[in-house]
């Protein structure tokens, strides 16, 4: 197989020029060069940094990766990769997974292969409710099972006017346990699931958008440093990996346009709610309540009206996607 040769090839480059240690972590993945995915792609191929920066681009798409790095833009938004781009006589290498997985589907549509996926019911997920109140912040009074149900209730409203059967896991001040979330979204028989939260954090600064997608077999979550034994495991979710990211991205993509915040990422976890839905589902993170400034703009009514509007807008975009996978 290619792969393995390539593999191999990239085996002998680490163990050339790097300690042992992190040979082991590049052994665990099999890489394939981003020149022939680019070309399979048809999207054409320039560094903007010699040996540092590669940029894959069409008509409609420019995809920027960079070497020893996880992050990369697509159309200007950041995308995080499960391994990071790596580099050895002057070609780049992506990881199998994040090409079959990420940025294929992303890229090309149409090439993911099974079944196309529905465009009926779309299930509604507002985080937390009842004792659990996600996280707050005390000085405006905020919590995030109000403000996400909030904006659930918008997007009902947008998703309905659009043509969909919208169901949502709650409608009220109620405690749901995470496990139900996804019964009940099989038992919707859930084209697509869509779970919103707000997020906090100690350091008060931080702001932006991030949005999350079930992590693919064989690869590490966003957040981990290193690949666990769980995650060589296939959830039920996984079945979906191509339009997870399909969904993810263009859901984020408007986001970030639409409210201009700081763009923390398309991102990978394996949360609850992802792994058990069979249907192309995400966890959207709308913005920072640990944020004052972020928080204030969270409590209007217009701020969560701009942030339902341009979730029904990526599923827009997500529903072209597939229609145009059809043809
Ligand atoms: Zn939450």
């Amino acid at each position: 197989m290619v792969g393995c040769a390539l593999l191999s090839l990239l085996g002998c480059a680490a163990f050339a020029a790097r300690p042992e240690r992190e040979v082991a972590r590049l052994y665990e993945s099999e890489y394939v060069s981003a020149a022939a995915f680019a070309s399979k792609a048809g999207l054409s191929r320039v560094w903007l940094e010699p040996g540092k920066k590669l940029l894959l681009s069409n008509k409609t798409l420019r995809l920027e990766l960079e070497v020893d790095s996880r992050d990369c833009l697509i159309n200007g938004r950041r995308v995080f990769l499960g391994e990071p781009a790596v580099a050895y006589r002057k070609t780049l290498y992506i990881s199998r997974v994040d090409r079959d997985r990420l940025l294929s589907p992303i890229v090309e549509p149409r090439q993911i292969p099974g079944p196309l996926p529905g465009l009926r019911t779309i299930v509604i997920d507002p985080g937390h409710g009842g004792r659990d109140d996600g996280t707050v912040n005390p000085r405006l009074k905020l919590s995030e099972k109000a403000m996400a149900l909030d904006v659930a209730l918008r997007l009902e409203k947008l998703l309905k006017a659009a043509g969909y059967r919208v169901a949502l896991t709650r409608r009220n001040d109620t405690f749901i346990p995470l496990p139900l979330r996804a019964v009940f979204a099989k038992h919707e028989k859930a084209d697509v699931f869509i779970s919103l939260h707000f997020n906090a954090i100690d350091k008060r600064s931080v702001s932006g958008n991030e949005t999350f997608i079930l992590t693919p077999q064989n690869q590490r979550s966003t957040e981990a440093d290193r690949r666990k034994p769980d995650d060589a495991f296939r959830q039920t979710g996984n079945a979906v990996d191509g339009w997870n990211a399909v969904l993810g991205f263009r859901i984020h993509s408007e986001l970030l346009g639409s409210l201009q915040s700081f763009d923390r990422g398309l991102k990978h976890a394996r949360f609850a709610v992802l792994r058990d839905i069979d249907c192309p589902g995400l966890l959207v993170e709308c913005g920072y309540l640990s944020n004052d400034a972020e928080a204030q703009k969270i409590a209007t009514p217009e701020w969560r009206q701009k942030i339902a509007t341009a979730i029904a807008d990526g599923l827009a975009g997500y529903r072209e996607a597939v229609v145009a996978a059809k043809r």
